[in-house]
């Protein structure tokens, strides 16, 4: 059997590996929440879920108190029911924040469970689309950075052949995001994917306006332009302009990203796997976007979206940020700009306990 015996969540700050600003925020640390589940039959899978710096504890505690003493006597095989029953027992909070990104930790706890007891991992049991997928340097790119840098970070990332690189925008004046897309664009020359991210800052009228004036660059994607449950704003700017639009990281579940599609406001989808409840409703998310042929560039969490990414047929691009080598051992696998999946059974993940155990706060 696969009955869950065993349920316990704890909670690990990570600083963060070097200073990263964008338009709206600073990421302060990661706080890393970890589900680890046992089975009758011998089995412990281990899932996480995160956040850049705030609400870590209250992802805890609803784990602690509401879902975790939901699990003993389940069947850890049937995720959905898990899913959906975990869900509905928080009915009250969803769809939200922090109820999704609990549920994540014990879904990703769940695949881990599934592809351990399968052999597998998890790029090949989720879809096993491509085995590898394309790269792309946001660390060169943070807001606080000069001109200078990001020119060479750009170019660091051209020479280590890698096919793209993402450079925060909305800097107070729109001539100056204009100024450090055009050093980087001819620093780099024109074979390189050049994308942008705004976090949510931007209002509508700012947004056409910048994305006429970053049109010249010829953009990957316009990231999070408007604020995030601002759907027909994306749409609106979509139709207005040549730049794909990217959405993603700020969305809780599939309807959000269906209504997204649906309109026409999204051009690539960034499904956050934390953030969106695990992986049982990213693939989803992943699928609903083939069907709308858009692509799916995973945001954040290399190290477990690099399986997702090639699990999936629009699977398009791996974002570089790496974050967990203080409690990890190995690093992310990359040959000629294309981040390699893992082939280890499970999530593919090498946890370090023991490192894990000193940097636990709760
Ligand atoms: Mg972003």
């Amino acid at each position: 059997m696969a009955r869950i015996v065993g349920a316990r969540a704890h909670l690990v700050d990570l600083e963060v590996e070097q200073e990263r600003t964008d338009a709206v925020q600073a990421f302060l640390k990661q706080e890393t929440v970890f589900v680890e589940l046992d089975t009758d039959d011998g089995l412990t899978g281990t899932g996480y879920t995160y956040t850049i710096g705030t609400g870590g504890t209250s992802v805890l505690a609803l784990l602690r108190d509401h879902l975790l003493p939901r699990l003993p006597g389940r069947d850890a095989r049937r995720v959905e029911a898990v899913w959906r029953d975990l869900f509905a027992s928080t009915r009250a909070t969803t769809v939200g924040a922090v109820t999704s990104l609990a549920l994540a930790a014990v879904d990703t706890a769940l695949w881990d469970l599934r592809c351990l007891r399968a052999g597998e991992p998890l790029w090949r049991l989720a879809g096993g689309s491509h085995d590898r997928v394309p790269l792309y340097d946001t660390e060169g790119g943070w807001l606080h950075l000069s001109t200078e840098k990001l020119v060479t970070g750009a170019l660091a990332s051209k020479a280590a052949g890698w096919p793209g690189v993402k450079l925060k925008v909305g800097k107070e004046r729109p001539a100056e995001d204009v100024e450090r897309l055009a050093a980087v664009r001819a620093a780099v020359g024109p074979g390189m994917d050049l994308m942008v991210d705004a976090n949510q800052s931007m209002s509508r009228s700012d947004a056409l306006r910048r994305a006429a004036a970053f049109e010249p660059f010829g953009l990957a994607w316009l990231e999070e332009p408007l604020p995030a449950d601002d759907a027909s704003g994306h749409a609106l700017l979509a139709r207005s302009t040549s730049i794909p639009v990217a959405v993603g990281e700020s969305l809780y579940s599939v309807r959000q990203f269906r209504e997204y599609l649906e309109r026409g406001a999204a051009s690539i989808v960034q499904v956050d796997v934390a953030r969106i409840g695990g992986i049982t409703p990213w693939l989803k998310v992943a699928h609903l976007a083939e069907a709308f042929t858009v692509d799916v560039c995973p945001h954040f969490l290399m190290e477990l979206h690099v399986s997702l990414a090639a699990a999936v047929p629009n699977g398009r691009y791996v974002e570089h940020i790496p974050q967990l080598r203080a409690i990890t051992e190995g690093e992310l696998s990359i040959e000629a700009g294309h981040a390699v999946p893992p082939e280890a059974p499970g999530l593919g993940i090498a946890w370090s306990r023991d490192a894990i155990e000193d940097r636990r706060r709760a």
